[in-house]
């Protein structure tokens, strides 16, 4: 029986209903900041569950299509005002499972508002192409139609951006879909879902089913009548993904791992770079895609930036993340800060210089969660497994360099390419970076973090296969060109023939 304090059991969204999972099996949402407290249950569905949401998704989807693009719209402006109105709440209940601090789970229920709102602007505009024909009295364009059923699988790190990043446009774009959100943090998603079906979101259009990937998530990639699939994690499962979408062609979006880097010239502003690094390095406790991870600073100036970054790393409050006077949150998980740990050990054994932290908090405060140290490794060689593979913890490696050149050789001497920034005052330098950085990303004079929601997002090399989330690239995906001609000479026109 429901006491109280009983946690809150969640259920899928199917056509338009909360329903239980047929399974009848659970997953639990529990505080990475506490492990007792047990956020919500939610169902570990499996591919019955799926089948049935994607059975939804296939019947909306053909009046969905239909419905005008600017009254889609309409449904997701009204989503917008319905997050924005419960940012508060959501962010919170985000803080509770997720970990992070308040202020950044605020921000990542801004980024949902912001993509919700962008999609909604979108509506009235999904442009294609009108373009004169080759041949006389014909009419030549084309027009952006929906791409499909959408399989939309999402990380733990932006719980609620993330699925508002791929729902959005694909909703504006005509699309129905299937949501799979990460197991750590799913009551994000049923948030996002929630405010989707109060702004009146027709029964189907977006199901949402809670459970784990090797079972919900594969079942949508492997179900025939799912031919669009978007994948947001590890490198290493979106080569699954990647393998499952193969054989029947479904169109494969994947955003992936990243070994972000800031590289610091001896002209910078180095007081700038280390505000900057110390945020791209242990924001979101480094659990961010864009995270910066490695940090190369010129040899003039590493002795100085390394002392200031120790310093200020050393000095980060580290705690619950609903605690205003936080200032980095815990791992979101055991086994992520197990991750840490080994990787910690490996950079040890590589002879990586351990300047700062490099332990798991415990006791007190951090007694019942997934603390570490922000830890920074000095004098790393860029070829160490520390510099190389993504870690996805508190845990910096600072490289010291000589020249621009050898900067931009160890930049993109990792299989990575998401995020890469470049701290200088020179602005010829500054344009080479943003030329010769091989990452979908650069920024100057700022950290690796910070994507705002109407540019184009993602990575090349390990990183991304070539889509791009977020901004009017997200359309491209969402939609394909239908071309249009029309000839209204009355006679038969043979293009590349009757005008050569
Ligand atoms: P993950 O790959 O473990 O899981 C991502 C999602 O895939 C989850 O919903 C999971 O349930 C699902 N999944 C797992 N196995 C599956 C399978 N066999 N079939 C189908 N689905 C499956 O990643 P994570 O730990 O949730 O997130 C961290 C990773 O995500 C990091 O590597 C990070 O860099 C990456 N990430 C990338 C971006 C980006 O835009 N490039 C953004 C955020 C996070």
């Amino acid at each position: 029986m429901a006491t109280a304090t009983a946690p809150r059991e969640f259920k899928n969204f199917l056509n338009g209903e909360w329903l239980e999972a047929r399974g009848g099996r659970a997953l639990e949402d529990r505080n990475p900041a506490n492990a007792e407290e047990l956020v919500g249950i939610f169902p570990a569905s499996g591919k019955e569950d799926v089948a049935l949401a994607v059975d939804a998704a296939k019947a909306a989807f053909h009046r969905w299509r239909l419905t005008p693009a600017p009254k889609r719209a309409e449904i997701l402006f009204r989503a917008a005002e319905i997050l924005l109105h419960r940012k508060e709440e959501y962010a919170r209940d985000m803080t509770r499972e997720m970990g992070k601090v308040l202020a950044e789970t605020r921000g990542d229920v801004q980024e949902a508002i912001d993509m919700t709102y962008l999609m909604a602007g979108e509506g009235r505009r999904l442009f294609g192409q009108t373009t004169p024909s080759e041949l006389p009295s014909k009419f030549a364009m084309s027009v952006r139609v929906p791409a499909g059923i959408a399989g939309l699988i999402t990380p733990w790190n932006f719980p609620m951006a993330i699925p508002s990043w791929k729902a959005a446009p694909a909703l504006v774009c005509g699309n129905t879909a299937v949501l799979k959100p990460a197991e750590d943090t799913p009551l994000s998603a049923y948030h996002f879902a929630q405010a989707l079906a109060e702004a009146g979101l027709p029964a189907g259009v977006l199901n949402v089913v809670f459970g784990e990937g090797p079972e919900a998530g594969a079942a949508i990639l492997d179900h025939p009548a799912v031919n669009v699939i978007s994948f947001t994690g590890s490198t290493e499962v979106g080569r699954i993904v990647s393998q499952a979408c193969a054989p029947s062609f479904k169109k494969c979006h994947l955003e992936m791992g990243g070994k972000n880097i800031i590289v610091v010239m001896e002209d910078a502003n180095i007081d700038l770079a280390v505000d900057g690094a110390l945020w791209g390095a242990f924001g979101t406790t480094g659990q961010r895609c864009t995270a910066a991870s490695r940090i190369a600073v010129q040899k003039g100036v590493y002795r100085e930036f390394a002392e200031k970054f120790i310093e200020r790393a050393k000095s980060l409050r580290v705690g619950d993340g609903l605690n205003p006077a936080t200032q980095m949150g815990p791992c979101i998980s055991e086994t992520q800060l197990k991750t840490v740990m080994k990787y910690v050990e490996i950079g040890r054994g590589e002879g990586a210089k351990l300047a700062s932290g490099g332990h798991r908090l415990e006791g007190g405060a951090y007694a019942k969660g997934w603390f570490h140290e922000p830890t920074v490794f000095t004098d790393c060689d860029p070829q160490m497994r520390v510099c190389q593979e993504e870690i996805f913890g508190p845990v910096v490696c600072l490289i010291p360099f000589r020249t621009f050149e050898d900067a931009m050789a160890i930049a993109n001497g990792v299989t990575y390419g998401l995020s890469a920034s470049l701290y200088t005052r020179d602005v010829n330098l500054a344009f080479r970076a943003q030329r010769d950085f091989e990452t979908g990303i650069v920024y100057v004079n700022a950290p690796t973090i910070g994507a705002e929601v109407h540019l184009p997002f993602g990575g090349t090399k390990n990183t991304g296969n070539g889509h791009r989330e977020s901004g009017l690239a997200a359309l491209d995906f969402y939609s394909d060109y239908k071309t249009l001609y029309v000839d209204y000479s009355d006679r038969l026109q043979r293009a590349q023939i009757d005008n050569a």
